[in-house]
Parts: structure tokens; C-alpha cells; sequence
């Protein structure tokens, strides 16, 4: 994938302008900077008869973010900390829940005072220790798990115990179910005097979430996020979750770590929040983050404290990149720099010569729409036949009943059934419809054919066919009239 016009007529000896007349007469309109499509590939590779293999372009720098089989140790694996994810309706108190845990968790003076938003942040719990993530909402860490980022082992939904289960609780509910990771419900506010845990137990059991004490597999956990009650308990029950989970992970690995948050910091440049999933993470390090790389030249861990290196679900801030990165994007150690700089650089280049086609592509749409309203009328048709006999004898009579306002143009004509690949043909081409003589397309293809709005018409006798393309080709002349 990835080829464009020119470079492939050079990898199969051909000029531009001999794929460029080929693809044009199946009506798909390029130039020679436009990327091909594999449809495209595949058509062109028929027509050239050469074999086209379709390949990612970008395969090899998209595998440093993997890990290769002779990488992996299992008998370096230890316990890793659960990563912890806090999701709710707005107001029901997951900014305080994430406040009290830290404050009581975290001696003050320790932290520095630390009284700024923080996007993750370690406790330690009888010792274990506990990351949270402050994701800006479920929209965001949704968006995240898209890019491919799974930061998350376990995930909590808050809910207001005097409020209930409102709308963005059965959004949260449907982002968590679709993350696939352990769900705690944390009923808050149960210092309140109308509070009713029962109440959110049964709402949130009519959405599938039915508690344990209720037959139901969900462990829900009543607390105040203001007086801090019943908060240990939410803590005990995550410890207890990740020892079901048995998180591990290489702390000799290559380092590998999640950007939760990145922005430009005055003085610093960018600056980029990250949780550690794999490895240890260190000052001097080469990191390569999706487009952008760069060498560590300091670590701030959550306290605020100068630290040399990130281990295991560790989080903190790194300087170091040349550009802020993407929330979700994934930072990988390299062994030198020369090789971050090349994966971002082939990255970036590929990014934006991805956004140059686009624009050109919109021009080559608006063009071709200037020449359907215009001059050139023509129906394209792909033909198929039983027989060489009625194949010559179709394709005859349509040339003949071509005239100067309208024609007919044959994109394919060939014995044999109506397949897939005709489809692909008929729908690269703008208006074609499928004439098929005393053959007929299977039940699959023809499903498809509905769905992609590709018609077919299928024939016994000639005359009728050859009636049908007269009446379409009059139809349309009196439509320029
Ligand atoms: P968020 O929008 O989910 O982050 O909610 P906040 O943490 O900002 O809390 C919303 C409001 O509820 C604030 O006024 C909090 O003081 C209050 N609040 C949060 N937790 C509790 C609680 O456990 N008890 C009581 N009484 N109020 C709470």
C-alpha cells in the first residue's frame, strides 16, 4: 500500500502515463502523485499482467511498538501495579474521588505541596502499589483505546449515590464494557442524607451491571469521597481485581510508555505525561513517539520530585521530545537516536504526503464532476457472457448504437460469471451497471452488489439487452436536452 502513480509505473517499467490511461479508462481518475488504492493495484497488476503484492508501507516502523518473539522473556516477568481508570456522570465526584485517594494516600509534605491538576498519579496501598489516570472523559478515553492505547487494567464508574445512574453513567458503562477490563462501581456521596445505595444498585443492575451481593458478578463499593470513608475499601477491592488479573511485565524490556497528556510548557518545550507499560524508562533514553522523537533530559515523577528513570506502571513527565505528541500515543525507547529520528521522520513524511493527496483528490472528485454535467455522456457497462459468440455480438451491437451526445463505454467485457471483482470495477466507475448474458451473479455477490448500489441486470435473449442500453442512452439524452 502506499505506492503512488509514478513511483509504481517505475517499479513495473511503465510510463505515468501508461497507468494513468489505464485506471482513467476503468473511470478511476488520478495523477501521477495520487496514492493507489489496492483495488486499484490489483487491476492495474491484471492488466499489466504482473503480480502485485500489497504490503504496509509503513510495517517496519510501526513494528518497533511490538515486541519481538526473541524479546520476549517470560523469566524476567514480575508484578506489575494495576492501572486505574475513574469514569462518571459530571458532578457525581470523580475529581474529588481522585483528590481525597491522592491527599490521603500521599503525606503532604512528601508531595510538595502539589496542589495542580495532575493526569496520573501512584499511591501505595499496604505497600502495593496503585496508578491513577485522570482521563478529560469517556469520550477521550475512548478516543485513546481507537489509537490503540489499552492503558488501563482496571476501570471505576462513580455514581452519585443521592443522583443515580443519569446519561453519561450508560455512556461510561458502554465505554467500559467495550475496553473489556474489570469494572468496580464506586456509590459516592453516602454521606449524604439521600443517599440510596439500593436505588443505584438496581439501576445499574438493569443495565447489566448487577452487584455481587445481588447474584451479579460487579462489586459495588458505598464511600464518600468527602469524608473518606469506604475509600480503603475501593482500594482493597482494585488490589484484589489485579491479583485476579495477574498483570506482569519486563522491567529489562526496551521501554515502552503511554502519553496520557502532552502540551508545550514555556521553557521547557514539550512535555509529555506518561504511564511506564513495559521496561524502565530513563534519562538519556532515544524515544521515538509516533511522529515525534527524542532523547529523555529529565523525568518529573507525580510528586514533583527529579527522578533518573520510570519503572513498571510508573508515571511522571517527560522533556526531551522535539514535538508534543499525541494523547494515546505510544513512546518506545530506541537503541540509538539516529533510529528514533528515522522512524518519526518516515512517520511525519508519510502523514503529510497522506494530507497531499487528499486535497488533490478533492479537485480530481470536482473535475469529473464537471465532466459528468458536461460534454462527455457515456454509460459504462461491464459485460459478461456465456459464450465468445454473444460476448463479440453484444459488444458490437452497443458500439454501433453509440452517437455524438452519448455512448456507450465498455469499462470490461469477458466471459464468465459475475464476480467480486467485476463489483470492484463497477463501483470504481462512476454510473456503470453490470450486463450479464445467460450468466448470472452468485447469491454473495449479489448481496453485495445491493449494498454497494451496483446494478445488475441479467439477459437471455440479445435483443433485449441491446433495447434496455438504447432506452437508458435516450433517457439520458433527453436529460441534457
Ligand atoms: P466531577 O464532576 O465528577 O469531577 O465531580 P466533583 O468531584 O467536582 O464533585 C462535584 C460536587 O460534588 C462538588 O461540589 C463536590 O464537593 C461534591 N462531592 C463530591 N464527592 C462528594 C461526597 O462524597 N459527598 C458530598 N457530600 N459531596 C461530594
Amino acid at each position: 500500500e502506499d505506492i503512488r502513480v509514478y513511483e509504481f509505473a517505475e517499479a513495473c517499467g511503465k510510463s505515468p502515463a501508461e497507468v494513468i490511461t489505464v485506471l482513467f479508462g476503468l473511470g478511476m481518475m488520478v495523477t501521477k502523485n495520487d496514492f493507489l488504492k489496492q483495488d486499484e493495484l490489483e487491476i492495474l497488476g491484471e492488466e499489466f499482467g504482473i503480480e502485485v503484492t500489497v504490503k504496509d508501507a509503513l510495517e517496519d516502523v510501526n513494528y518497533v511498538e511490538d515486541y519481538h518473539e526473541e524479546e520476549i522473556d517470560e523469566s524476567n516477568f514480575v508484578n506489575r501495579p494495576p492501572v486505574v481508570t475513574i469514569m462518571g456522570h459530571v458532578d457525581h465526584g470523580k475529581t474529588s474521588l481522585l483528590d481525597k485517594i491522592r491527599s490521603s494516600k500521599v503525606a503532604a509534605a512528601e508531595a510538595g505541596g502539589i496542589t495542580q491538576h495532575i493526569a496520573a498519579y501512584t499511591i501505595k496501598q499496604n505497600g502495593q502499589k496503585i496508578t491513577f489516570v485522570d482521563t478529560p472523559g469517556h469520550a477521550a478515553f475512548s478516543a485513546m483505546r481507537a489509537r490503540g492505547a489499552s492503558v488501563t487494567d482496571i476501570i471505576i464508574i462513580v455514581v452519585a449515590a443521592d443522583d443515580g445512574v443519569k446519561q453519561q453513567t450508560e455512556e461510561v458503562i458502554s465505554h467500559a464494557k467495550a475496553a473489556n477490563c474489570p469494572i468496580i462501581v464506586a456509590v459516592n456521596k453516602m454521606d449524604k442524607e439521600s443517599a440510596n445505595l439500593d436505588m443505584v444498585k438496581a439501576q445499574m443492575a438493569e443495565r447489566g451491571m448487577t452487584p455481587i451481593d445481588w447474584g451479579g458478578d460487579v462489586e459495588f463499593i458505598p464511600l464518600s469521597a468527602k469524608t473518606g470513608d469506604g475509600i480503603d475499601d475501593l482500594l482493597e477491592n482494585i488490589l484484589l481485581q489485579s491479583e485476579i488479573l495477574e498483570l506482569k511485565a519486563d522491567p529489562n524490556a526496551k521501554a515502552k510508555a503511554t502519553v496520557v497528556e502532552a502540551s508545550l510548557e514555556k521553557g521547557r518545550g514539550p512535555v509529555a505525561t506518561v504511564i511506564v507499560q513495559n521496561g524502565t524508562l530513563k534519562i538519556g533514553d532515544n524515544i521515538v513517539c509516533d511522529t515525534t522523537y527524542g532523547r529523555v533530559k529529565a523525568i518529573t515523577n507525580d510528586l514533583g520530585q527529579q527522578v533518573k528513570e520510570l519503572g513498571l506502571s510508573e508515571t511522571g513527565r517527560i522533556l526531551g521530545l522535539n514535538e508534543v505528541p499525541a494523547s494515546g500515543t505510544v513512546m518506545v525507547a530506541q537503541e540509538t537516536e539516529k533510529e528514533a529520528r528515522d522512524i518519526a521522520t518516515t512517520r511525519a513524511e508519510h502523514a503529510r504526503a497522506k494530507e497531499l493527496s487528499k486535497s488533490t483528490k478533492v479537485s480530481l472528485e470536482e473535475m469529473s464532476g464537471l465532466i459528468a454535467e458536461g460534454k462527455i455522456k457515456q454509460l459504462p457497462v461491464i459485460i459478461k457472457t456465456d459464450v465468445v459468440g454473444s460476448l463479440e455480438a453484444i459488444k458490437g451491437s452497443l458500439e454501433k448504437i453509440a452517437n455524438e451526445e452519448v455512448k456507450v463505454k465498455i469499462v470490461h467485457a469477458a466471459v464468465g460469471g459475475i464476480t467480486e471483482s467485476d463489483l470492484i470495477l463497477a463501483s470504481a466507475s462512476e454510473g456503470c451497471i453490470i450486463l450479464g448474458f445467460n450468466v448470472r451473479p452468485t447469491g454473495s455477490v449479489k448481496n453485495k452488489a445491493k449494498a454497494d448500489g451496483i446494478t445488475i441486470n441479467t439477459y437471455s435473449i440479445i435483443y433485449d439487452l441491446i433495447d434496455d442500453i438504447k432506452d437508458a442512452l435516450s433517457g439520458m439524452m433527453s436529460a441534457i436536452i
